[in-house]
């Protein structure tokens, strides 16, 4: 009877034993999983820690990119060319700054594409024409560069030098905002021309910092009677042929006829060499006074 209850307790506790061990491994085996799941976890983390951080290097890399280029899509004088115009060293350049005044308006994407065809870059004097905003953000894309002309092109204001300046900060304002970041402060063109404008005005606008161009050819656009195609692609190429470095008004936004014309003048002056660039602040150019 003694030697049947040991074996009984020895059965039980063999059976104990047995579930703990089973137990034991179970938990083991639980924990194991666990540690793996954690690693993979880990791992997964990390990884997307790294994918994030490709990411923030990649937007790194765009945005310094995006900085760098962002006005290189300018045609730029090459410095050499810079530097002889600077000194009034002229002799054998030909250069053309080809600048458009008084647009946007809708005309703007014709002029647009006829410079994109003969990849000529020109200077746009603009004012502010709200219903035209997508036209600004244009003329900036397409490489061309954007220029204050006043907001309002209002001569009345030469009256009050504090309104004047005013309106041309206000354009600035405008363009830097409808550009997103493509508008570069620093060229400027009275309406009118220097002439047509008072002292103070121009002493307000120079203060400011402002580089002040007339022109040195014109189209002959600028007045209330059309001039015909033939004479307007005439006082251009004739106009250009006498200069080194030539400054071309035109008012192809709102004539038609300048916008005619377009295409015989840039393929005339393309062919007898000469190179077109959007202005440089930096530079001295033709001033009536
Ligand atoms: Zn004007």
């Amino acid at each position: 009877m003694r030697v049947q209850s040991t074996k009984s307790y020895l059965k039980i506790i063999l059976i104990l034993f047995l579930l703990i061990g089973i137990g034991c491994f179970l938990f083991l085996l639980k924990d194991k999983s666990y540690k793996e799941h954690q690693i993979d976890t880990k791992q997964a983390l990390s990884s997307i820690h790294e994918g994030i951080d490709k990411t923030k290097v990649l937007e790194q890399n765009y945005r310094h990119h995006y900085t760098k280029t962002r006005h290189q899509h300018l045609r730029e004088l090459p410095q050499d060319v810079k530097e002889k115009i600077i000194k009034g060293q002229t002799d054998g350049l030909k250069i053309v700054f080809l600048t458009f005044d008084d647009g946007p308006t809708e005309h703007t994407q014709e002029i647009l594409d006829i410079l994109e065809h003969y990849e000529v870059q020109a200077t746009f004097f603009v004012n502010t024409y709200e219903d035209q905003e997508q036209t600004y953000r244009e003329i900036a894309r397409k490489g061309h560069l954007l220029a204050n002309h006043t907001q309002s092109h209002n001569y009345k204001l030469y009256d009050d030098t504090d309104a004047f300046v005013a309106d041309v900060h206000a354009l600035d304002d405008y363009l830097s905002k409808t550009s997103r970041g493509r508008y570069r402060k620093g060229m400027f063109r009275f309406p009118g021309g220097s002439l047509n404008v008072n002292a103070p005005c121009r002493k307000a606008i120079l203060d400011r910092g402002y580089n002040y161009v007339d022109w040195n050819v014109s189209s002959g656009d600028g007045f209330s009677d059309p001039v015909p195609v033939p004479q307007t692609i005439a006082n251009v190429v004739n106009g250009v042929r006498q200069h080194n470095v030539s400054v071309v008004l035109c008012h192809g936004e709102t004539k038609e006829n300048t916008r005619k014309a377009l295409p015989d003048i840039l393929e005339i002056l393309l062919k007898e060499g000469y190179s077109f660039y959007v202005m440089d602040s930096d530079l001295p150019y033709t001033r009536h006074i």
